[in-house]
């Protein structure tokens, strides 16, 4: 296709920018999607480490049973695991009873039915304002905030938690939930390592100024993560400082991965998981032999991620063995080495990992999503008001704006 011929342009090729530009095709939209890196997929992200297919971005097919993504791996030939996540089991771990963990979980779902029950007609307040006084878990509840929404109870919309629909249900892709996203764009028209620097949608066509050039198209669907749209007031001539103020209410949140192998794996059982610390804010949460393999996953937040990124890779490593070895003994650190690991806030094309809502800013969520002039819209995973943060939340969004593209071009 040359740029000539472009109807619909997709600014970004992760699971939003991918999915418009599929259902464009199926319409017999002319479609290009323009990705800054040289690969599809963006936060869904399977690389190769110690023989397996992990997931350096999301993991868990949230919502499993409603969700897009797995019906398009299944159709791939992919394999869907259906074991339930470790949070979904009450189990011991060191530092905590049995009884101790089914405590803690029942005081994080009953923060949650707070959240569900703030009526929509009273003002927005923190996650942190619905907790109990006094309350026993406080730390352990900031620590696992970190892990959900990449940030503490304090920073995060009540409301918008609230509105979050959980099915419950959490598979997984055995050969990675990334490779499943890219696959499914592979034969969709793209331009790599081509990053967007402007949307200028002030003449007849909407011309598009990027590394590579310069292209010009009928709509565009914009499938950037909010972080970019917040930080970049000149990204769109003329500005459009509604887009830049709701991208900036929806931050994204630090959360990061970092895999390590694990020697004589067979001692543990299979999905085990532990808090570094369950008494402290700054813990890591550790997924022992995730799918039955000798490596761990180790899973960070909030705060905690983003000093672990400002001190460079070592840092997250140095951190997971002292934790592991203060859960396990001294004779663990023998066993455990560096796999995979990405900063999310540091990489330049996403800045963070998933977006959550600053108190009093859930509605921006809308704001972000509202097409401009009828020809320039906007998807991704910010965008969604009940399944935001989600690879199939993206991808629902990437849906609707090709929608609104093909009404758009097609009229
Ligand atoms: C550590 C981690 C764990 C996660 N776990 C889960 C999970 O278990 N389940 C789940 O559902 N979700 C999870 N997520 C979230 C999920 O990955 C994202 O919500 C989803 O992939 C976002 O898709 P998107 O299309 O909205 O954005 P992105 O995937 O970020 O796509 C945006 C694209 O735009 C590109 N881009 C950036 N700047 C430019 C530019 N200037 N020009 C052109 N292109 C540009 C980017 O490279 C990227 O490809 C996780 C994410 C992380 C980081």
């Amino acid at each position: 296709m040359t740029g000539a011929d472009v109807e619909v342009a997709i600014v970004g090729g992760g699971a939003a920018g991918i999915g418009a530009a599929r259902r464009l095709r199926e319409a017999g939209v002319r479609a290009l999607i323009l990705e800054a890196r040289d690969r599809l997929g963006g936060r869904a992200w399977t690389v190769e480490a110690g023989g397996y297919a992990i997931d350096l971005g999301c993991g868990w097919l949230h919502s499993a049973e409603r969700n897009p993504w797995t019906k398009i791996a299944a159709a791939q030939g992919r394999t869907i695991d259906r074991t339930p996540p470790p949070w979904a089991r009450a189990a011991s771990q060191p530092g905590l009873t049995a009884d101790e963990s089914s405590a803690f979980r029942a005081a994080l779902w009953a923060l949650h039915d707070r959240a569900d029950a703030l009526p929509e007609r009273e003002p927005d307040r923190s996650l942190a304002d619905l907790l109990e006084p006094g309350g026993r878990w406080r730390e352990l509840l900031d620590a696992v905030s970190g892990f959900y929404s990449g940030a503490e109870l304090a920073c995060v919309s009540a409301r918008d938690l609230g509105r979050y629909a959980d099915d419950g249900v959490n598979w997984r892709i055995v050969e990675g939930y990334g490779a499943a996203v890219a696959e499914h764009g592979a034969d969709l028209d793209v331009a790599l390592d081509c990053a967007v620097t402007r949307v200028d949608h002030r003449g007849r066509r909407i011309r598009l100024e990027t590394t590579r050039g310069i292209f010009a198209a009928d709509a565009a669907i914009v499938a950037l993560p909010s972080a970019l749209i917040a930080a970049d007031e000149g990204l769109f001539a003329p500005a459009l400082p509604d887009k830049t103020r709701a991208a900036a209410g929806l931050p994204l949140g630090h959360d990061d991965k970092l895999f390590l192998s694990l020697a004589d794996a067979e001692g543990f059982e299979p999905e085990t998981r532990a808090f570094g610390d369950p008494r402290c804010v700054d813990t890591a949460s550790y997924q022992l032999r995730p799918f039955g393999r000798p490596m761990i996953e180790c899973y960070f937040g909030g705060d905690l991620a983003a000093e672990l990124e400002r001190s460079g890779a070592a840092a997250f490593f140095d951190f997971a063995r002292a934790e592991l070895v203060g859960l396990y003994g001294g004779e663990f650190a023998r066993r455990i080495a560096p796999l995979a690991l990405h900063g999310w806030s540091a990489d330049p094309f996403a800045r963070g990992a998933y977006s959550y809502a600053l108190p009093g800013r859930a509605d921006d969520r809308a704001t972000l999503a509202a097409p401009i002039d009828g020809r320039l819209f906007f998807a991704g995973e910010a965008c969604s008001r009940e399944d935001f943060s989600t690879a199939h939340g993206a991808y629902l969004t990437g849906i609707a704006a090709a929608e609104e593209a093909i009404r758009a071009v097609r009229g």
